[in-house]
C-alpha cells in the first residue's frame, strides 16, 4: 500500500553521495553562512540535534548571567517534548506557560502573568512552522530582564513582518531531525545576535568533540534508508519497523551534544539552497488543504498571527468532539494518509516534567484542550494533487 508519512523532506541519493564527498571541504563553515543568511544573525554553529542547541544555549545562558540566582526556563505548556529534556540536561528547571488553541503559540497575557523571579530565558515554540507572537514575547522578557530562546526547530524559513523565525529574542535554533523543514535525519543549530551570549557560545563550540564514529555511521545508514523509504511506495513498510522510532515522543534527557558531522552539514547546506522552493510547496499544499476543508463542520483551523509568513512543517487543525477525532485518525490511517494527533499530552502531564512544577503549572487548560483535539496532516513534497479532495472525503465519511 502508498502511505504519506506525516512529515518529511525528500533527500535524493544523489545529495548523499554529493555530501559525502564534499567531507574533506569545510561543509561546517558553509552551512553557517548559508544559516546566517536566513537567519540575518551574526552568529550560527551547526550542532548534532536541535536538542543539543538548546542545550547549549541554555548553558550558555546560564554563564551569560553567572551570580544571578536563575534556573527557570519557561516553556510553552504544549510542545515537544525534547525542550524540557534539554532544559533537565542543562541542569535547568522548566516552568509551564498556558498556550492558545486557536494560534497555538503561547498566550502572550498568561506569559505576562507568571512569576519571573527565579527566570532564566523564555523559549517559543512556532509549532508547525506557524510563527508565534514573537515580537509580543520579545517584550515580556524585556521588561521582564529575561533572555528569550526563540526555537525554530520546525520554522526554517518562516518570518513575521519580515523577520526570520529563530532570530527573535537573544538565541535561536533549527533542527534538521526527520520531520522537520530540511533533514540529515539528526542534526540542528544554533544562531545568536552578536554580544555576551554570543561569546560564551563561541567559547563552548570551540571545546565542542566532534561527533562519535558510531553516531556518524549509524546516521549514515538511516539517512539512506530515509531517502528511500519516505516515498509513499515503500513508507508503509519502513513505519510498521518498530526499531526506527517514528511517530513516537519520548522524554529523553541523555543525547549526544557535539558538532554536526560534516557530510550532514554539506547535505543541511545543499537542502538549505532549495528552501525557498521546498518551503513555497508546503504553502501551496496546505493553502489546498485549507481550500479543501474549511467549510467542514466540527474542523476549527489554526489562526496565524497577523504578518506571519508560516511554512508549514504540517498542517494543524481541531477536532472537537473526541471520539469523532479518534475515528478520524483510523480512518486517515486506513486511506494510507499520514495524519498524527501530534504531542500526545500537555508537558504538564510528562511524568518527568510534573515531578518538578509549581500547582499553578499545571493547569494548563488551553493546552489541555490542543491535546485532545490536534490532527496535523502532511504538507511534505510527496503529497499527490489529490491529497486535499481524499481529506475532505476521509473528514465527510466521519461525521461527528
Ligand atoms: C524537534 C524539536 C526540537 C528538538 O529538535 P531535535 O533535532 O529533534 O533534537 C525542539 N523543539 C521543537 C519545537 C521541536 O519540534
Amino acid at each position: 500500500m502508498s502511505y504519506l508519512a506525516p512529515a518529511g523532506t525528500p533527500v535524493s541519493l544523489g545529495d548523499i553521495a554529493l555530501a559525502v564527498a564534499a567531507n574533506e571541504a569545510d561543509a561546517r563553515a558553509l552551512l553557517a553562512e548559508s544559516l546566517r543568511g536566513i537567519s540575518g544573525l551574526p552568529v550560527a554553529f551547526p550542532v548534532s540535534s536541535g536538542r543539543a542547541a538548546m542545550t547549549l544555549i541554555l548553558q550558555a545562558m546560564r554563564n551569560a548571567t553567572q551570580g544571578v540566582a536563575r534556573d527557570e526556563v519557561i516553556v510553552p505548556a504544549y510542545t515537544c517534548y525534547s525542550v524540557p529534556a534539554a532544559i533537565e540536561r542543562a541542569g535547568l528547571k522548566p516552568r509551564l506557560c498556558d498556550v492558545d488553541p486557536m494560534t497555538l503559540g503561547m498566550d502572550p497575557s498568561a506569559l505576562a502573568r507568571c512569576d519571573f523571579s527565579r527566570v532564566l530565558a523564555v523559549v517559543s515554540a512556532n509549532l508547525y512552522g506557524l510563527p508565534n507572537e514573537l515580537a509580543v514575547i520579545e517584550s515580556v522578557c524585556r521588561d521582564h530582564d529575561v533572555l528569550m530562546l526563540d526555537d525554530a526547530a520546525q520554522a526554517l524559513g518562516a518570518k513575521l513582518r519580515g523577520r526570520s523565525i529563530g532570530a527573535f529574542g537573544d538565541a535561536g535554533l533549527y533542527s534538521f531531525d526527520k520531520g522537520k523543514i530540511i533533514s540529515t535525519i539528526q542534526g540542528g543549530a544554533i544562531v545568536a545576535r552578536q554580544g555576551l551570549l554570543a561569546s560564551s557560545l563561541e567559547s563552548v563550540f570551540a571545546e565542542l568533540p566532534t561527533a562519535g564514529l558510531a553516531d556518524k555511521a549509524g546516521n549514515l545508514a538511516k539517512l539512506l534508508i530515509y531517502s528511500i523509504c519516505l516515498r509513499p511506495q515503500l513508507y508503509d513498510l519502513i513505519r510498521r519497523v518498530p526499531f526506527t522510532g517514528l511517530g513516537h515522543t519520548i522524554y529523553e534527557p541523555r543525547y549526544p551534544v557535539t558538532r554536526l558531522a560534516k557530510f550532514q552539514a554539506a547535505l543541511a547546506a545543499a537542502q538549505l539552497k532549495r528552501l525557498g522552493e521546498l518551503n513555497a510547496g508546503r504553502r501551496r499544499n496546505a493553502m489546498a488543504l485549507q481550500e479543501a476543508i474549511s467549510d467542514l463542520p466540527g474542523v476549527t483551523l489554526v489562526a496565524t498571527v497577523p504578518g506571519a509568513e508560516p511554512v508549514f512543517a504540517r498542517f494543524p487543525i481541531r477536532i472537537h468532539d473526541a471520539r469523532r477525532r479518534v475515528r478520524l485518525l483510523a480512518a486517515f490511517d486506513r486511506a494510507g494518509i499520514g495524519a498524527s494527533a501530534s504531542y500526545p499530552a500537555p508537558l504538564a502531564d510528562v511524568p518527568q516534567v510534573a515531578i518538578s512544577l509549581p500547582p499553578a503549572d499545571r493547569k494548563c487548560p488551553g493546552s489541555r484542550e490542543i491535546a485532545a483535539t490536534i490532527v496535523t496532516l502532511p504538507t511534505h513534497a510527496y503529497c499527490p494533487p489529490d491529497l486535499p479532495a481524499r481529506v475532505r472525503a476521509v473528514i465527510r465519511g466521519c461525521p461527528a
